[in-house]
């Protein structure tokens, strides 16, 4: 995070695709899109299985089940969010490792690239050798780092022996193939109109990263950039599982649940209609006379009219409030139910 930068907050949206090819029988590579991760947060993350019949998909689906079953309640616990990513990172070594040992999918192991992105900051949590783009006006920029022989050569300076070295793809750090795991987290503060793109290696050894950036730019939306990747990736032999997920971000505009709401018809909500039932379902953290409240519905006004309604007035007095979650409370931080919001009360609090 860079000091005196103020982090704007935004909403992402997003959408995945990941395809076979044209060689491989099966496909070991695995997405996760988690738009509600909890306290306002999303989650994205592909993971490319390596082990053929010892396991792969296993290994990979290992990991996306890990990173959406622990990382919410991790989260609801109120910690740090970097925290709560890297640790489930490592719980998905665990369960992987766990997994393998001593059946015959030992060995079995996986990549990871997830992000985490937490109101106006991407946090890429990252091992193997997916990758995270950003892309951002006509730059579009890798985050991650190779954890592969390709790419320790290229740090060192040889980037065009490894290009051509026979073992190049061998990884040199996967998900379950070790008791611990080294993981890299790299933080990225995002602007509205930035992308995020993950991709596999079967996407970009295929398609260029400055191409990706171009199909990115040129898509008329996320589903039809993720289909241009992978059909790019195909069309050039389809030698590999091939995956991208495509995040866009944009201008918090009194979260997603309002998003949902306009295209059905704020009209029909208005009259007491079809979209009321549609707030019954919409929970978020917020203020009722200085306490903390769970409320449900969206905290924005209509026409005058507020949109939401108090679940329960928390005794915690806002003044107990960290300084840093005032603001955000005062906006209306998204739940995914009034329990979780509950939960999230705690995290909040400033500890002298
Ligand atoms: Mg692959």
């Amino acid at each position: 995070m860079t000091p005196g930068r103020r982090i704007l907050r935004l909403a992402s949206h997003a959408a995945g695709k990941s395809d076979v090819g044209r060689v491989r029988e099966i496909n070991e590579d695995r997405m996760l899109l988690l738009d509600h991760a909890g306290r306002g947060m999303a989650v994205y993350a592909v993971a490319d299985g390596l082990g053929g019949h010892a396991g792969g998909d296993v290994a990979s689906t290992l990991a996306v089940e890990t990173l959406a079953r622990e990382l919410p309640a991790l989260l609801a616990e109120g910690g740090p969010a970097r925290d709560a990513l890297l640790e489930t990172v490592r719980r998905a070594n665990a369960a992987i490792y766990a997994a393998a040992r001593g059946t015959e999918r030992a060995g079995m192991a996986t990549t990871c690239t997830a992000v985490l992105v937490n109101g106006g900051e991407g946090l890429v949590a990252h091992v193997g050798d997916s990758r995270a783009y950003l892309v951002r006006g006509h730059e579009t920029r890798q985050l991650t780092t190779d954890h592969s022989l390709a790419g320790e050569l290229a740090r060192l300076g040889a980037p065009v022996q490894a290009g051509a070295h026979g073992q190049r793809h061998v990884l040199t750090r996967a998900l379950g193939a070790a008791q611990d795991v080294e993981i890299d987290c790299v933080a990225e503060v995002l602007r509205a109109g930035d992308v995020l793109v993950l991709t596999t290696d079967g996407l970009h050894n295929a398609v260029p990263a400055e191409e990706i950036g171009a199909v990115v730019r040129a898509a008329a939306n996320l589903e039809e950039a993720c289909g241009m990747l992978v059909g790019l990736a195909n069309a050039r032999g389809g030698v590999d599982n091939a995956s991208a997920i495509v995040i866009r971000l944009a201008p918090w505009r009194g979260g997603r649940a309002l998003r949902l709401l306009a295209p059905i018809g704020l009209a029909a909500f208005l009259a007491g209609g079809l979209a009321a039932v549609r707030l019954e379902h919409a929970y978020f953290l917020g203020v009722r006379d200085d306490r903390v409240a769970v409320m449900r519905g969206v905290p924005v006004r209509v026409l005058g009219i507020s949109l939401s309604g108090v679940v329960r007035v928390t005794p915690v007095p806002v003044s107990r409030v960290a300084p840093a979650y005032r603001g955000r409370l005062a906006q209306g931080i998204p739940t995914a139910s009034p329990e979780e919001a509950e939960r999230m009360v705690p995290g909040l609090l400033s500890h002298p």
